[in-house]
Parts: structure tokens; C-alpha cells; sequence
């Protein structure tokens, strides 16, 4: 059975360190046939690209104004990608429910404000053997704090126990990224995913928009693990 995806939750644009406007995303989502487009810049936390204060606001007007002029033909949705800040700590700004997707992935260039943190840290920066329980425990527990609706690549720049990740995103209706720019799962791992029952969500986290709804890696790695049927912006044709 073949399967198309329909939403791309996770792409950037010039407001942080992509290429392309918002409203180049959303033409490109419609060139792909796409039903819904989201711009999740990175959060204020994120020392060079995250989008802060007055700049967040522009851009949050700025895709209130591409929903209203695309209505009925594609859905712009306002989203944000947070970084885990510490120990159960993100970085979400004020106004958490005017998002409509929040994204929270582990990020290098964010400074451990938390001195629990140090097992996010320890192993990219510090060097500190660290326990891919507890990371996965650090990344759920900031994901909870700002009722993330995604976790992105899962994996990346640190180990997380990943089915024990996705036993606690499905307690939480949080959803696992298979992330089409890099895919950080192994086949493995996304079986995994899918037996505990926690959803999949494939994103392209493109930066430019050319990469706007390529899903093209993450669909590989979907098809070999069999997974299609768990992901939850797919659907069969
Ligand atoms: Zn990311
Ligand atoms: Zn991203």
C-alpha cells in the first residue's frame, strides 16, 4: 500500500537561520499538494537561531495573516520547535495556547540553566558518560512542562531510550518526529514506536523552501520498518 503525506509540522524560515519567508513555505506547501503547513521557528532559548520578542510577534502576525489570505486552500498553523532547557525545562514563551503545534527537541547552543541538566549535557559537551534512560527522562519531562505536542528527532546529538520514550509519549499523547532531514530512529527503534502504540509524525525540518514537504528520507525509513500505519500525518492511496 502507498501512503502520502499530507502536513508538514516542522519547517523554518529567515527568522531564525532557514532561507526562505513564511510565505514562501506556505506557496511551496501548496506546490506539494500539501493540506497543511506549519512554520515552528526555533525557540528564544536557542543562543544564535532562536526567535525572541519582538521578532516572535511579528512572525506570529505575520502567519495569522497568511491563515486568513490562505483559508480554504491550505491550513497555516503557528507552531514553534523549543529546546530542552534542562531537566524538564523548556523554553516556551508566554502564550503557550495561541501555538497551534509545539515542537521540543534537544538542541546543541542552549545553556544548561538547571544543574540537572547535566545528563542532557554530559555526554555532547561535557564528555560525562550518561544513561539514555535518564536523557529520554529530561527530554519527557521538559516536553510535559510545556505540553509539547511533538518530540523532534529523537536521538539526535544525544541517546535516548527510545522505546521507552514513545511508552511515555503515548501516555501523554506526545507524538515521535521521523525527521526527513536526517532520520535519527533505526528501524529497530521505529518498530519499537509503533508497538508501544505512540503515533509517528514525519517532518522535513526544511530550512529552505525547496525542502518544504520532502519527505523523501523519512518515508524510506518509514516503509522499511513498516510503520505507515502509525504515522499520523499519512494517509493510504
Ligand atoms: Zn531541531
Ligand atoms: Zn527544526
Amino acid at each position: 500500500m502507498d501512503y502520502t503525506v499530507f502536513a508538514d509540522y516542522h519547517t523554518h524560515t529567515y527568522y531564525s537561520h532557514g532561507k526562505g519567508s513564511p510565505r514562501e513555505n506556505v506557496e511551496a506547501a501548496l506546490d506539494r499538494r500539501l493540506e497543511r503547513i506549519c512554520v515552528s521557528e526555533h525557540g528564544p532559548g536557542h543562543f544564535s537561531f532562536g526567535v525572541r520578542g519582538k521578532k516572535l510577534e511579528k512572525l506570529n502576525a505575520e502567519l495569522l495573516d497568511l491563515r486568513r489570505e490562505f483559508a480554504g486552500r491550505i491550513d497555516v498553523l503557528c507552531g514553534l520547535e523549543l529546546n530542552v532547557m534542562g531537566f524538564g525545562r523548556s523554553d516556551c514563551p508566554k502564550g503557550r495556547d495561541a501555538y497551534d503545534i509545539i515542537i521540543i527537541g534537544y538542541h546543541k547552543s542552549v545553556p544548561p540553566f538547571n544543574k540537572t541538566a547535566l545528563g542532557v549535557w554530559g555526554e555532547s559537551l561535557l564528555g560525562i558518560k550518561n544513561d539514555p534512560h535518564k536523557n529520554a527522562e529530561a527530554i519527557l519531562a521538559a516536553a510535559e512542562s510545556c505540553r509539547a505536542n511533538i518530540i523532534s528527532h529523537p536521538g539526535l546529538y544525544l541517546k535516548v531510550d527510545v522505546p521507552y520514550m514513545a511508552m511515555c509519549c503515548r501516555q501523554l499523547g506526545i507524538l515521535m518526529e521521523v525527521n526527513s532531514a536526517r532520520v535519527t530512529m533505526t528501524k529497530k527503534e521505529l518498530i519499537a514506536v509503533k508497538q508501544a502504540g505512540c503515533g509517528l509524525v514525519i517532518g522535513s525540518d526544511a530550512h529552505t523552501p525547496g525542502r518544504v514537504g520532502d519527505f523523501e528520507l523519512a518515508s524510506r525509513a518509514v516503509t522499511e520498518a513498516g510503520v505507515w500505519d502509525a504515522v499520523v500525518n499519512a494517509r493510504p492511496v
